[in-house]
């Protein structure tokens, strides 16, 4: 078999090393061959665009943005957009690639996309912000649309920037086209729940993968890293089902507080001005800190590389449920499997995000809109079913977490692909 190697960048990403690490080992497990493998490896279609923003000091300043399809077999491609100065294509390829396989192990029909800017958006005011998305949504307009690539928030963009996206894509079109994108305020035809929906997701199965493991969520000691949608809406609900959130952290450090956290008085704290190291009772600690602290259950939900073979020998917590993308590398995947440790891994772990944008999307087609309750009660079903997939999986053949839902997303759309058969 032919490993395939990174596509040739000046500078590649972790994040794509690390998806390609997982995709040639499971390839291998799975014993495709090179055609499906070549196929399966490379991005099925990407747009790279410079584009120009009009800044509010008059100046003009260029931007480069991306929005990578991986693979359409299933249905259309979906994901999010993700605005941080680090985005590169090797990195939205990878974060592309993740979205495939993850819509496969939750079995929604849907293939892998994902976009991004490399921009500092802290660093805009609101106006260049805006200009910015409508540009941007303006650029992919060639390949978005609702019934091709369906865009939906991820890291740094929210609600808000999904309305520009849906505003500047109808005013292209002509008409309202709601369905361009989800995880839109649910007064555009959003869904409710979307907001905390992978948060949630993340909080199902650490309670999924506590009960396995014979232990307690109640008072059980969460740390969770990157504290924004994902982290904090996780939170919030693992500290409602009573577990103790001992440790949160954003990019500007970490704190401690072996008494337990409460999110949503945090959040309150955070958003009046005051920093996390100020709240009475807290430990200031280093986002690296944080990570091996002694606890039940860690939650990487910031970034990716973040678990790597350095810091892999002294994490100590024996669960890790990934909220992030990618945050775990392959060197200290083996080094955790080595240690007992379980992870629940991103492409299961996070996928309650784009399960509710399924919702949304099928509501928007529907014009039909669905109440909280029923929108959780399927996300549960949904989310506690692949778990339970994933883990029957990993049991029977013997293999981790990850490499069992890796193995069942790859295999799913391997399935479509022949399915569908090689056009012409
Ligand atoms: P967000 O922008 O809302 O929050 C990110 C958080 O991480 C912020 O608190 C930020 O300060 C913090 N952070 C950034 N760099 C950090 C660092 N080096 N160390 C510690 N904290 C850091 O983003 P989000 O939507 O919550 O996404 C977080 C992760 O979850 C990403 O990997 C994203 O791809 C993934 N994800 C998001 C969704 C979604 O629905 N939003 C769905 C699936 C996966």
């Amino acid at each position: 078999m032919t490993a395939i190697h990174a596509i040739a960048e000046p500078a590649q990403d972790p994040a794509y090393a690390i998806a390609m690490a997982q995709f040639n080992a499971v390839a291998d497990r799975l014993g495709l061959d090179d055609g499906m493998r070549a196929l399966l490896a490379m991005p099925k279609r990407e747009l790279t665009t410079n584009f120009p923003v009009k800044m509010d000091d008059g100046s003009v300043r260029v931007f480069t943005g991306y929005r990578t399809q991986h693979n359409l077999a299933r249905g259309p491609a979906k994901g999010g957009i993700r605005y941080h100065p680090q985005v590169s294509l090797s990195e939205v390829r990878a974060l592309a690639m993740w979205m495939t396989w993850k819509c496969a192990v939750v079995n929604i029909p849907y293939g892998g996309a994902k976009g991004g800017v490399a921009v500092d958006p802290k660093a805009l005011s609101q106006g260049e912000l805006e200009r910015l998305t409508r540009r941007y949504a303006s650029e992919i307009s060639l390949i978005i649309g609702p019934h091709s690539d369906i865009p939906a928030p991820d890291v740094n963009t929210n609600a808000r920037v999904m309305s520009w996206i849906l505003d500047t894509y109808s005013m292209n079109v002509g008409f309202s086209v709601p369905g361009v994108v989800t995880g839109k305020p649910v007064e555009l035809g959003g869904s409710q729940g979307r907001e905390e929906a992978t948060g949630r997701g993340v909080a199902i199965v650490a309670r999924e993968a506590m009960q396995l493991m014979g232990k307690p969520l109640q008072g059980a000691r969460v740390v969770i890293q990157g504290f924004g949608n994902v982290g904090s809406h996780a939170a919030r609900i693992l500290h409602q089902w009573g577990s103790n959130i001992i440790g949160v952290s954003d990019s500007s450090g970490g704190v401690f507080n072996p008494k337990g956290l409460n999110p949503s008085d945090m959040e309150e704290f955070r958003a009046a001005g005051g920093r996390y190291c100020d709240y009475p009772g807290n430990n200031c600690i280093t986002n690296a800190e944080l990570l091996e602290l002694p606890c039940d259950i860690l939650v990487p939900a910031a970034l990716e590389n973040q678990i790597t073979e350095r810091n892999a020998p002294s994490i100590q917590a024996p669960l890790i449920v990934e909220g992030a993308n990618g945050p775990t590398t392959p060197a200290a995947d083996a080094i955790l499997k080595e240690r007992g440790i379980t992870v629940v891994p991103d492409i299961l772990a996070n996928a309650g995000g784009v399960t509710v944008s399924y919702f949304e999307w099928v509501q928007g087609l529907e014009h039909y809109f669905w109440s909280l309750e029923e929108v959780n009660d399927k996300l549960e079903r949904i989310m506690t079913h692949a778990f339970n997939e994933v883990a029957a999986f990993s049991r029977r053949e013997s293999v981790t977490m990850r490499d069992a839902a890796l193995m069942l997303g790859v295999q799913r759309v391997v399935q479509a692909v022949k399915l569908r058969g090689i056009f012409p």
